[in-house]
């Protein structure tokens, strides 16, 4: 019988425990959401460039070998060395296989979600090799030993007093000062020495064209740049469904991503990589871990159509009031909890439940991935396959009973009238979770079925 878990409740519990930083958390994601919809108002080919992207996608889901192999020979003739992973464990070995030809025992990193999705991080620093995280955000979680708790926004959770004691301890700035601009300014230069000294530099990769063998990173902060442009070997990790076809294409994806990732209309830094400059190496992993499974997943391979721009997390109530930590999983929110259980079903057969399918995710995504369609087969899959908790199970069973059989469920209803009237502590008690955050209801005077009875039936209808 497989292992059911129960995380997300319990880590979302412990986040809610600092009710401020919840209400924070939840209204500074909700800003974020109303400038993503102010930037796609201004955009009245918006729906016109949603549906595009998403067929983009599409088509590059059902040819991806065809695709990668293009891509492929189209970076070899670039220059470009391409390695190829299947997991997680192969990834993190070929880069550390490049760091030791090179001879290197530190780096600079620019936000990458696939090297967080790899642990590459803990992996290397177990091998001995150290990794500066330069996005700002990447660098606070990374100061405080933390997972980011956001794709876009890794440090969100954090307070400025949070992260101007962390400067304080690892950066030396003074004490009590948690003024942004001087926190940043205090960052730019500790991060300049890291750039300046470091032999190798990896990124991410936002998009990579088959047609030309190039590959499109993005940031705000211009990191990913600052590093492959001085480092002598850039190492570029991708996972395999970021590919599209053509060049012309990126238009269509640059204009959704930031506008809906930030509201920004573009992002600062959107930098096209094809070779490497004259005595560079440039290396280029293409990783699976996975992906070839969910493709295989007929209800759930357009999760792969994502381009990871965070709009769905920003917009659910359940991650913003829960924080990005209480997913246990380096993508959190709506998107990671399809992700997820391609990975392992048992150790995230939680978090398809993280949510309330109010489909706010699918309305906000610029890929137009059904994603709460999704979350909701999910469920049914992890039922199906044992993992679901044994009490949900029982009471599920419960209710499809009671909803089957008519006379069983009008006595159900009486009887929970009964108790809601005389005895409303035997539900409504610290025992029962459900009963922490709400009031218990009034009960109603007569039920549907009586009242129907009484003005409906008597006058005619059936
Ligand atoms: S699923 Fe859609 S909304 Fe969520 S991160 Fe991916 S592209 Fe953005």
């Amino acid at each position: 019988m497989p292992k059911t878990i129960a995380e997300h409740p319990a880590l979302a519990d412990k986040f809610n425990q600092d009710e401020e930083r919840v209400n924070w958390h939840d209204q500074t994601l909700w800003w974020v959401r109303a400038k993503r919809d102010k930037a796609a108002h201004t955009l009245p080919e918006w729906e016109e460039l949603r549906n595009l992207a998403s067929q983009i996608k599409h088509n590059v889901l059902a040819n991806l070998s065809e695709y990668l192999i293009q891509f492929e020979e189209n970076a070899l003739k670039n220059g470009i060395q391409v390695h190829w992973a299947a997991d997680a464990q192969e990834h993190n070995a070929i880069v550390k296989s490049i760091l030791q030809k090179q001879g290197v025992s530190q780096l600079v990193k620019s936000k990458s979600m696939l090297t967080e999705e790899c642990h590459l991080n803990e992996y290397l620093q177990q091998e001995g090799i150290e990794v500066i995280d330069t996005d700002l955000g990447e660098r606070i979680v990374q100061l405080a030993e933390e997972p980011p708790s956001h794709i876009v926004l890794p440090c969100i959770h954090k307070k400025k007093e949070e992260i101007g004691e962390l400067f304080h301890l690892h950066l030396g700035t003074p004490a009590g000062n948690a003024d942004p601009d001087f926190l940043t300014a205090a960052a730019r230069l500790h991060l300049r020495e890291k750039f300046l000294t470091r032999k190798i530099a990896i990124t991410g990769v936002n998009f990579a064209i088959a047609e030309t063998g190039e590959f499109v990173v993005c940031t705000n902060e211009g990191n990913a740049d600052m590093g492959a442009h001085l480092a002598e070997v850039h190492i570029a990790c991708m996972g395999i469904e970021k590919l599209i076809p053509l060049r012309r294409h990126l238009g269509v994806f640059l204009r959704l991503l930031t506008r809906s990732a930030t509201g920004q209309p573009i992002t600062t830094y959107s930098s096209h990589f094809k070779k490497p400059r004259p005595g560079q190496e440039m290396h280029i992993v293409l990783v699976d871990n996975g992906r070839s499974r969910q493709l295989g997943r007929k209800d759930f391979r357009n999760s792969l159509k994502c381009i990871r721009c965070g709009a769905c997390m920003n917009t659910c109530p359940v991650y913003r009031r829960s924080g990005g930590h209480s997913y246990h999983n380096a993508i959190a929110g709506p998107i990671g909890s399809i992700l997820a259980p391609n990975l392992n079903m048992k150790d995230y057969a939680d978090l398809p439940f993280a949510s309330t399918l109010c489909g706010s995710c699918t309305n906000v995504c610029p890929v137009k991935i059904d994603i709460h369609d999704q979350l909701y087969k999910w469920r049914q899959v992890l039922v199906q396959e044992g993992y679901a908790p044994a009490a949900k199970k029982a009471a599920m069973q419960g209710m499809a009973f009671t909803f089957s059989h008519p006379a069983f469920y009008r006595m159900a209803g009486k009887t929970g009238k009964w108790f809601m009237k005389t005895t409303p502590f035997v539900i409504n008690n610290n025992l029962n979770p459900w009963f922490k955050q709400r009031d218990m209801p009034e009960p109603p005077k007569e039920s549907f079925h009586d009242w129907y009875k009484k003005n409906r039936q008597q006058n005619g209808h059936a």
